[in-house]
């Protein structure tokens, strides 16, 4: 079990990127199997090193180097839920990249696709958590990359795949070139978010909304321009906020400087997830705990934000119906 105070705690998690929540001795092990040298990504306690968010997408991108098989997208997702379920995540909303699983063929993902699904499964009867997957485009990989990502996406919706969402490096490119793909996974009713407003400020935030998303990854820099943040917060855009993720980036100092309490004081509705979490020293029930800490956050808050976080879920109402019941037991 966790050893925080909120180990216990039930906790929605809307934004966590599957690789980036590979722990550092799951990676260590495949690299060994497979006799790939990666040693360089590690410090000397074995975790990942790296100084800033250039470094960290080159030590994201080599523990991908490891991944290379359906199978290994197995384990990693059996390793990933069992990592959530200990910190009391009772639902967790996970980007998966085609990029990264089959390099962009449809027939490649769909084997990928249920490798993961079967360990999700499993991890669903043995842990009690759920998983539903969001297709995401690297967005420094270009539009074209970003195309195959979203019909990857289109063949594959359903109950279990249901989003499509951009991330990657945000000073890169501009988000309306990827709105071919966007289109598409509308049409194909999928639920749309993108990553915003982290590296990129305001300006990014608005390319964001007129792709049409019903969320943003991050978003925090809206707090940059207040008429915006009032537009996130008449709109009910809901803000996917990684605090530990941008503290440990360098985006904020510490958190009593991260604004997620100005954006929630001004009335946007903020969720709270790790996005990479070993990458970031962190872990959901860590995030809880400097919320309380940090701002004098009571249980009745941080219920607010799971309540938040189980209205936006992309899943089906049946499975948000489960969800709040969960919620509702724990009070
Ligand atoms: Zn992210």
């Amino acid at each position: 079990m966790s050893d925080s105070a909120y180990g216990n705690f039930p906790k929605v998690e809307l934004h966590l990127h599957l690789e980036g929540a590979a722990p550092p001795a799951f990676i260590r092990g495949l690299a060994k199997e497979k006799n790939i040298d990666i040693h360089r990504i590690f410090d000397d306690a074995g975790n990942y090193a790296f100084g800033n968010f250039t470094q960290f997408l080159q030590v994201y991108e080599a523990t991908v180097e490891t991944l290379k098989t359906p199978e290994d997208y197995h384990r990693l997702t059996l390793a990933m839920l069992e990592q959530s379920a200990v910190q009391g995540v009772i639902y967790t909303e996970t980007f998966l990249s085609p990029d990264f699983c089959g390099g962009g063929e449809v027939a490649a993902w769909r084997e990928f696709l249920q490798a993961i699904k079967e360990a999700a499964d499993i991890a669903e009867t043995r842990d009690g958590i759920i998983m539903r997957g969001i297709v995401t485009a690297v967005r420094h990989l270009g539009p074209d990359k970003a195309k195959a990502a979203a019909l990857c996406a289109a063949e594959t919706v359903g109950d279990w795949l249901v989003g499509f969402g951009i991330g990657g490096d945000e000073r890169i490119g501009r988000l309306k070139d990827f709105s071919w793909s966007f289109d598409l996974a509308r049409e194909a009713k999928l639920h749309l978010t993108a990553h915003a407003g982290e590296w990129g400020g305001p300006e990014s935030v608005r390319d964001a909304l007129s792709l049409g998303v019903e969320r943003i990854g991050h978003g925090v820099r809206a707090i940059e321009d207040l008429a915006l943040v009032d537009h996130l917060a008449e709109n009910e855009i809901v803000l996917e906020v990684c605090p530990g993720s941008n503290i440990a980036l360098g985006l904020y100092p510490d958190w009593q400087h991260h604004p997620i309490e100005r954006l929630m004081e001004r009335g946007v509705k903020v969720t709270v997830s790790t996005d990479d979490p070993p990458f970031f020293h962190t872990t959901m029930s860590y995030e809880f705990e400097r919320l309380a800490d940090s701002y004098g956050w009571d249980d009745d808050v941080l219920r607010t934000l799971n309540e938040t976080a189980t209205g936006v879920a992309f899943c089906d109402e049946p499975t948000r119906a489960r969800l709040m019941k969960k919620l509702e037991q724990y009070q």
